[in-house]
């Protein structure tokens, strides 16, 4: 080995060392992937209650845990370290519990919200980056409490029939409808993303009161979850609101589009990545730098939530002098600054679907 190899040895060797013991927070000024950093974070940013930037690319601090069971819930894939939110979403969530026993619904069952800082998860959704998110399970819990294995393998039941997209009628019921309505009933839920078809059983079947519809929105998916969203928070200057859903139910034109051909054809490239597999810190807001280098609050108990407790107290008890700089510019981001969305999905959850003018299919009897 000559010398000049050996010392470009030992300098990529002092590298590498250099990038074991670097602490995340000087990797943050690095192009490193924003999800890897994210993604490892296990306890919140202790600071006010905030959210940056959007709702796929984005992040949260002051973010508090809902207790992983409570009298009308119980939370589901622990593992994944997904129970935290904005304090304003974990005390809707809790609201939503007990409402929908009251309603006859058996209890919640709690799918992903956010990471503890929120942004871009390793696997799964492209949203749920600022803690105002959440998905909850078309499944009612059951009288007694799950094991840590059934919540971590508990295959859900679709309610679709994924050739038709129509609802398999034998699994749908009043109470599934009670407890979307009653989602749909709060002001600060913005948009409920369901399965077309799902959508569909509501606008043929829904009698009376129609306007919360119109905040009922078809995706891909959530055929087994429906996916809640809250609007942004006040003291969030940095958060970018979403486009408001259309006017009407939507059960018109803009729902037979998702009964063509189109929606459904296969990806033409499977294999390109994601957005959230791009995402680097430099494309996420910049307070979100600051975000996952604010101190971490005493313990993950002192920022869980339980039944009746006010997560926003709970957050602002644990919030630490520590503070994240504001900056405008986040608020003043144009539209366009969104990442594209792959070919295989021609629309986002964040836009108005086509109007074709091609017929809904039927309903059934
Ligand atoms: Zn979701």
């Amino acid at each position: 080995m000559t010398i000049f190899a050996r010392a470009a040895r030992i300098a990529a060797l002092l590298a590498l060392a250099l990038t074991i013991v670097m602490p995340a927070t000087e990797l943050a000024q690095s192009a490193e992937l924003a999800k890897n950093l994210f993604g490892s974070k296990e306890l919140p940013a202790a600071t006010q209650p905030q959210s940056f930037g959007f709702y796929s690319k984005g992040c949260f601090a002051g973010g508090v845990a809902i207790a992983t069971d409570g009298p009308t819930w119980q939370a589901m894939r622990l593992s994944r370290n997904r129970r935290w939110g904005h304090p304003a979403m974990i005390n809707l969530i809790e609201r939503l519990s007990r409402d929908a026993t009251a309603d006859g619904w058996n209890g919640l069952l709690i799918g992903d919200i956010s990471q503890p800082r929120g942004g871009p998860m390793m696997t799964g959704h492209a949203s749920h980056q600022i803690g105002l998110d959440a998905d909850i399970w078309f499944t009612q819990m059951p009288d007694r409490r799950l094991t840590a294995s059934e919540r971590e393998n508990m295959s859900p039941r679709s309610l679709v029939n994924e050739k038709t997209h129509l609802v398999i009628d034998k699994f749908w019921t009043p109470a599934h409808e009670r407890l979307l309505k009653r989602a749909a009933s709060y002001s600060q839920v913005e948009r409920i993303l369901v399965n077309p078809g799902i959508k569909k059983k509501l606008c043929d079947t829904v009698t009376g009161d129609r306007a919360w519809l119109r905040k009922i929105r078809p995706f891909w998916g959530h055929d087994y979850h429906f996916h809640i969203r809250i609007g942004c928070q006040p003291g969030s200057p940095g958060c970018k609101r979403q486009e408001t859903t259309a006017a009407g139910e939507g059960c018109d034109k803009s729902l037979a589009w998702w009964f063509t051909e189109e929606p459904w054809r296969p990806n033409k490239n499977p294999d390109a990545p994601k957005a959230r597999d791009l995402m680097t810190m430099a494309s996420l807001p910049k307070e979100c730098r600051a975000v996952l280098q604010a101190p971490a609050p005493a313990s993950e108990a002192s920022v869980t939530v339980g039944p009746g407790v006010d997560a926003m107290a709970v957050s602002h008890a644990e919030a630490t002098g520590a503070t994240i700089p504001e900056s405008t510019s986040v608020a003043a981001a144009p539209a366009t600054s969104e990442p594209a969305m792959p070919e295989s999905a021609p629309i986002s959850a964040f836009a108005a679907t086509p109007e074709l003018g091609v017929p809904l299919p039927r309903p059934r009897p």
